[in-house]
């Protein structure tokens, strides 16, 4: 499948194994594409709705780019209120420190992440020996604790509600690229949840 619009498109990848496979990263020709052609008429793809992908979309259209797709072979995941998020084996659980913090109030997206969060005020050390020991965190920033996929849902929901322009696409995988044409093709397919599951 192709992306087709004048001028080209740019690609963004999201997530370790893409950069592995040297996709493109676009941080200078994002600065160039907001120059004289200006941001809104450029298309740019991004491969990868997690946590990173979803906040460089967020980031462009707060840049004022009007064309941006995101693409996961994942399904969509459920709402940030939704009751499957008890469930142990849905997602790991990450700690956002004080630069995620930072980041997701630059986006605008902090309240709505923080509302499904656990603050961890402070950690409890068991030496074998004697009481456990308990320390407090003093920091200006307390990590806050949720689900990866619910920190994505969460980011999901900000892009919906204040940038509806953004298409957001589920269970497609971006299966190659090719940027031998002056505009980069991207091949995709359907994804069931288990391909999606097998990577
Ligand atoms: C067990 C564990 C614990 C962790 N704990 C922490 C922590 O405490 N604090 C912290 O900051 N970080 C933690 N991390 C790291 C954190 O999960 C990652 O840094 C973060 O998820 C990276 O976000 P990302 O969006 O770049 O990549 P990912 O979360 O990996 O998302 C990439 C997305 O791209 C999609 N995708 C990949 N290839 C394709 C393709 N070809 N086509 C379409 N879609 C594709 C995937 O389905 C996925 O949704 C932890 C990681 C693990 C595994």
């Amino acid at each position: 499948m192709a992306l087709a619009a004048a001028p080209p498109p740019l690609l963004v990848t999201a997530g370790p194994k893409q950069v592995a496979r040297g996709w493109s990263f676009p941080a200078r020709s994002t600065r160039a594409a907001q120059g004289s052609e200006g941001a809104a008429a450029t298309s740019v793809a991004v491969v990868g709705a997690g946590p990173v992908g979803l906040l460089t979309a967020l980031a462009l259209a707060r840049r004022g780019f009007r064309k941006v797709r995101v693409l996961d072979r994942l399904p969509e995941p459920p709402a940030p209120d939704a009751s499957v998020w008890g469930d142990p084996d849905r997602s790991y659980n990450l700690g956002i420190g004080g630069r995620g913090q930072r980041a997701l109030i630059k986006f605008g997206a902090f309240d709505r992440v923080d509302r499904w969060s656990k603050t961890v005020v402070g950690r409890k050390d068991w030496s074998g020996e004697g009481e456990p020991k308990v320390t407090i965190n003093k920091r200006r920033f307390l990590t806050k604790v949720i689900a990866r996929d619910r920190l994505s849902s969460c980011l999901y929901e900000e892009l919906r509600e204040s940038y509806p322009d953004v298409e957001v696409q589920f269970s497609t995988e971006c299966t190659g690229v090719d940027f031998a044409h002056p505009r980069p093709r991207l091949s995709l397919r359907n994804c069931t949840a288990q391909e999606a599951e097998e990577g």
